[in-house]
């Protein structure tokens, strides 16, 4: 079998877009093999309850481990994965590995936080998906309710009957479902209502400019006063600063994800935080001013 060596074999093309087509292609050609040759790892990022900081759920964030070309960021090939089709496999993949993980989370003692695993739109327009999240769960042994799966408006919008069915029947198995990167897809408020979701995540673009009385922070207060009209839970995303913390705070914003409280981890990491269940010794007194 030939194997490619993407950065001499190839012309270099002296365009950007030529440049980012061939690291595609490369990209694409090997990934399949990857997700095979467990080459890919989950990273765990905390969530945490606006109320107390107590750490109420890990999102799992995959990443390659290249042997060539160091630890590649999702961005770097999910879309190569979705184009191709590979993120069926790869999908299901991390699905598995992350129910593993948080069985063991619960097993230690931590038996109520929850494990969030992002489903691209391919994943949730087969069917098939629905036995692959029992096959998940039961060779894991997760109960169902402490998996949360995050769905973005536009995967379902590629097909909004489908895409519904398949949530209702993840919800009767127990699974929560959110809504991620909220607030920056098209998917009317009348779909809204009828998807059957536990929580919104305002999309982390509008969560940025909050503490300025920016247009921003009209969204947010927007977004989270509806999703409690709902009876949705509201998680922001993309929180750094006290600043954020403090308006999304006096805003009853629920839960928060962020930078300010914890980046992306390796799992012995993730159990390390999980052990000590509270985030941000700074943010404790935070608490205190806020709820005045
Ligand atoms: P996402 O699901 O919206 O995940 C949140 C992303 O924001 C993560 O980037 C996370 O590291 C980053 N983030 C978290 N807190 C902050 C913050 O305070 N500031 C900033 N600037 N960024 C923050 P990451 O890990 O690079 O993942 C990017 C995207 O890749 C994810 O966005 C998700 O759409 C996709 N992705 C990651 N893992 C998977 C997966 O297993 N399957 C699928 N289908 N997509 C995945
Ligand atoms: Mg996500
Ligand atoms: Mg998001
Ligand atoms: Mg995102």
């Amino acid at each position: 079998r030939a194997k490619r060596n993407g950065r001499n074999s190839v012309h270099h093309f002296g365009n950007e877009q030529a440049e980012e087509l061939r690291e595609r292609l490369s990209i694409g050609s090997r990934l399949r093999d990857a997700v095979r040759n467990d080459e890919l790892v989950l990273y765990y990022q905390p969530q945490v309850s606006s109320y107390d900081s107590r750490i109420i759920g890990m999102e799992a964030l995959v990443r390659w481990d290249t042997k060539d070309m160091g630890l590649l960021p999702p961005r770097r090939f999910i879309g190569v994965a979705e184009e191709l089709g590979i993120i069926v496999e790869l999908g299901r993949w991390v699905l598995r590995a992350a129910c593993r993980e948080a069985r063991t989370w619960h097993d230690f003692g931590c038996n109520d936080v929850r494990v969030a695993v992002n489903v691209s739109a391919l994943q949730l327009q087969r069917l098939s998906f629905i036995d692959e999240v029992c096959d998940a769960l039961e060779s894991s042994g997760l109960p169902a309710d402490l998996l949360e799966l995050e769905i973005t408006e536009s995967a379902i919008m590629e097909n909004v009957e489908r895409a519904t069915e398949i949530m209702n029947a993840l919800r009767e198995l127990g699974v929560h479902l959110a809504l991620d990167d909220f607030g920056i897809g098209y998917s009317s408020l009348a779909h809204l209502r009828r998807f059957p979701i536990d929580k919104l995540k305002i999309d982390q673009s509008f969560v940025r400019d909050v503490a300025q009385e920016s247009g921003e922070a009209a969204i947010v207060r927007a977004i989270t006063a509806m999703g409690h009209e709902l009876q949705l839970k509201v998680m922001a995303e993309g929180v750094e600063t006290a600043a954020q913390i403090g308006y999304l705070k006096r805003n009853h914003c629920d839960e928060f994800q962020g930078y300010v409280f914890g980046e992306p981890v390796p799992a012995a990491r993730a159990v390390t935080l999980l052990k000590r269940r509270f985030l941000g010794p700074d943010l404790a007194s935070h608490h205190v001013v806020e709820r005045g």
